[in-house]
């Protein structure tokens, strides 16, 4: 039997895994290299802290996906790869031989992008570890009226946390979102950024286009050099390379993360595939975000199969837009798509099936359904 390992159960990997159990992969091995047996599902967890969503309709089961799938569950973290002897290194000290690996990992979040904040920051990133911290900022903001929460990052995730969050602790915190000396949203449309503004302002919201620098206990420093009341940092800064990857010897893109080709595999060793925000593709470079994931999956789908039968590989090509949905925590959400943008309680119903169906397909043994707005 050759070996399969998919390292990682993101937005792609769910769907291999849908398909596996669609349709077995003969002659292959499959393991599933996950820290965690369930997938909390990003476009959710905004949801969640608003509390429209409870914790179980925004996480995908991975571990009973991987049986269905009939795939092997390895509950470890990968911590080094060594391409050219095609072996993984595990969190738990194992190694793990492969002849064909697919990444679908993630970036992860640096806790040393600002001073102090590995001492005294909430990082949302992994999310599982976010999550279950959650709770207990909701008691210390019912133990400590007047609470300073302060939101850091200006991206997408940090409008949706931001919002979701005043949205929970309501007159218990104060919400204070350091959006980076760009701006808020600097990726997205202007209609969409003053439709964004508008909503932090109307939650009393305060918008500060500056970098955090530093972090202390009780306050926060600015690039400027003004100080902010800060009792609880919230970091949402967009994703850095695994810091495994940098001496792993497969190629890396000049932004450190995996170099990948259309077919979505190394541009060095043709046996790994990477997928998501751990992979770059060197000739059609995307923005990181769960859209390119998920409309990756298929394609990974299809080229491991092809790699099990010896097949020629598809290509995937990433679309040259994606559709945004911001939820406002209220009921109503934000679209963007290329220059348009819209806010509504239609655009949140829009989200809401979208996200639901998602999470869904990987629920029951159902067929996978489409995915194509995400
Ligand atoms: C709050 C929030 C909301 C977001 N909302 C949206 C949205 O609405 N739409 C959108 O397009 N994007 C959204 N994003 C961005 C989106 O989450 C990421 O771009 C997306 O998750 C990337 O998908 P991925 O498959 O590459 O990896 P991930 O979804 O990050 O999944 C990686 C998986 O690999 C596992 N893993 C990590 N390290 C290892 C390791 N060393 N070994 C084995 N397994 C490992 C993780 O536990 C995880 O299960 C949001 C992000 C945040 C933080």
């Amino acid at each position: 039997m050759k070996q399969l390992v998919l390292a990682g159960g993101g937005h792609a990997h769910v769907q291999v895994l849908a398909a596996f159990a669609q349709q077995v992969l003969p002659g292959v091995e499959v393991t599933l290299v996950t820290p965690q047996p369930v997938q909390w599902y990003s476009g959710m967890v905004p949801g969640v802290i608003a509390g429209r969503y409870s914790a179980h309709e925004a996480q995908i089961d991975l571990a009973a996906l991987a049986r269905r799938a009939g795939a092997r569950v390895v509950l470890d973290a990968v911590v080094g790869v060594r391409p050219d002897a095609r072996q993984l290194r595990l969190a738990s000290g194992g190694e793990l031989a492969y002849d064909a690996l697919s990444l679908d990992t993630g970036g992860e979040l640096s806790r040393d992008l600002i001073d102090g904040a590995r001492e005294h920051a909430l990082f949302v990133r992994p999310l599982h570890a976010f999550m279950h911290l959650w709770p207990r900022l909701q008691s210390l903001a019912a133990r400590q009226p007047g609470l300073q929460v302060v939101v850091i990052g200006g991206g997408a995730a940090g409008f949706e946390l931001a919002v979701a969050m005043r949205h929970a602790l309501v007159a218990q915190a104060r919400v204070t979102l350091v959006a980076g000396n760009a701006g808020l949203l600097p990726r997205f449309p202007r209609g969409l950024r003053h439709r964004a503004l508008a909503v932090l302002k109307s939650r009393g919201i305060t918008v500060i286009a500056d970098d955090a620098v530093e972090i202390e206990p009780g306050q926060l420093r600015l690039s400027g050099g003004s100080r902010l009341p800060c009792d609880a940092p919230v970091v949402a800064l967009g994703v850095q390379p695994p810091a495994w990857l940098a001496h792993s010897g497969l190629r890396l893109a000049a932004d450190g993360f995996i170099a990948t080709t259309a077919s979505l595999q190394s541009v060095s060793h043709p046996e790994v595939f990477a997928v998501g925000d751990v992979s770059c593709r060197i000739d059609a470079p995307h923005p990181r975000s769960g859209v390119y994931a998920v409309r990756a999956g298929p394609v990974l789908a299809a080229n491991l199969r092809a790699w099990a039968a010896g097949r020629p590989y598809a290509m995937y090509r990433p679309q040259r837009r994606a559709l945004a949905l911001l939820s406002c925590a209220d009921g109503t959400a934000l679209a963007s798509w290329g220059p348009l943008s819209a806010r509504g309680a239609w655009v949140w119903r829009w989200k809401d099936r979208i996200d639901r169906a998602f999470v869904q397909a990987y629920r029951d043994s159902e067929p996978l359904v489409s995915l194509s707005l995400r």
